[in-house]
């Protein structure tokens, strides 16, 4: 197949699956396990000699499908599905740190992220610096001796912080440090991180990868090289494997990846705009606003401005906001994102409710503010219920 765009490849497979007796979709493998057709063949397969499965925590055919699905829609070489996006971030991290290294993160992460790199450093001594990685001067500050991984999110939740990843990545490469990136939020439909000469990106494939809320899965996609080594170390010994059946699903989930994330930004912009002309409303969190202090970088790396949008209600204070989402009808209160359904959580208690209150406040994490995952129904049914639950505070 001549190159194709992105529309066209969440649909159709890079190599067309010849041996699958032309079905269609793809085929499910639901087995554990492989048999040979004698005792060389195993031996073989075992020492590497002989291309082909073994056993499903080492490879699985449909799993395979699902990562060179999202090799080819990030751009990079190979991809390694894991069994959450947990699975997928602390296997990498894991990989390229020894002891006494030093990580450089984004100033937000994922909560269970966070929780991690604490992990790291109580076991291992493996620390962190959190880092303004859009202050040039600040970062290169914060780059030691023993930092062997930039790690990162963008945008980062629930600010939608831009973090300018053409910068990042030429500063890490002066210093030979790798760049990984959580590309959760945009998914590669709205920004692939390879292309901006990162080294490695991360999804939690639980959000808008799979895009109707019934699977929890993670990936990773990097070089042949680095995926090799993930796979036979990470993945294999620690053996957080995603199962077919989920793989499957996300093969399902991925044709309408762009026509998904196309509604889910058109719903969202146009639910950003408007809210900022409400009353009730003190600030919009949302990447192309024209008044959101990123709005340029966000052009220049994301194709939109995602789904994803945070707000805070004016002279509210926890009780009101929680109040205000008890009064949604049609908008679920939920963590999780990129679901047909439009969701709503608090993040101060809910996601970041792990981060101390010092931090969160510094991170502009107010106990007004909500994050809206903006779903597939019909936009003004959305803001119609969002300003039915506003109107209804005193
Ligand atoms: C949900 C999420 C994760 C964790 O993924 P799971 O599939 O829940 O393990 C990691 N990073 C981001 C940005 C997420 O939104």
């Amino acid at each position: 197949m001549t190159k194709k765009e992105i529309e066209t490849l969440v649909i159709h497979n890079s190599n067309e699956q010849k041996e699958f007796i032309q079905s269609l979709t793809p085929p499910l493998y639901q087995t554990s396990t492989f048999y040979f057709d004698n005792a060389q063949q195993g031996e073989h397969r075992f020492a590497g000699n002989e291309a082909g499965f073994i056993y499903s925590r080492l490879s699985n055919p449909t799993v395979e499908l699902f990562e060179e699905k999202m090799a080819v829609l990030e751009g990079g070489e190979k991809g390694l599905a894991f069994s959450s996006g947990m699975g997928a971030v602390s296997a990498v991290l894991f990989s390229l740190v020894n002891q006494k290294d030093h990580i450089i993160c984004s100033r937000g992460v994922y909560g269970c992220t966070f929780g991690f790199l604490q992990l790291l450093d109580e076991k291992f001594g493996i620390s962190h610096s959190f880092c303004d990685l859009n202050n040039q001067s600040a970062f290169e500050k914060a780059i030691k001796g023993n930092t062997k991984v930039i790690y990162m999110e963008s945008p980062i939740n629930p600010t939608m912080e831009l973090i300018d990843l053409e910068m990042v990545t030429s500063i890490a490469k002066r210093n030979k440090i790798p760049v990984v990136v959580d590309n959760t939020f945009s998914s590669p439909y709205l920004q692939k991180p390879l292309d901006h000469g990162c080294n490695i990106v991360v999804h939690s494939a639980t959000k808008y990868i799979c895009g109707h809320g019934d699977v929890i899965g993670g990936v990773v996609v990097g070089t042949e090289e680095y995926i090799k080594q993930l796979s036979k170390t990470m993945r294999k010994d620690i053996g957080a494997v995603m199962s077919p059946f989920d793989s499957w699903l996300l093969l399902r989930g991925i044709k309408t990846l762009a026509v998904r994330m196309d509604r889910h930004c058109e719903n969202a912009e146009y639910i950003a705009h408007s809210l900022v002309e409400h009353a009730r409303i003190e600030k919009v969190y949302y990447p192309t606003l024209p008044d959101f202090e990123q709005a340029s970088l966000a052009r220049k790396q994301m194709k939109k401005g995602g789904g994803l949008i945070s707000f805070t209600i004016k002279g509210a204070n926890k009780a009101k906001t929680q109040q205000f989402m008890n009064q949604l009808k049609l908008i679920k209160i939920a963590v999780s994102l990129g679901d047909p359904e439009t969701l709503i959580q608090h993040p101060a208690s809910m996601t970041h409710s792990v981060v101390s209150e010092k931090e969160r406040l510094k991170m502009g994490i107010t106990d007004t503010m909500v994050r809206l995952s903006v779903g597939l129904e019909n936009r003004e049914d959305i803001l119609e219920d969002i300003y039915q639950a506003l109107n209804q505070q005193v």
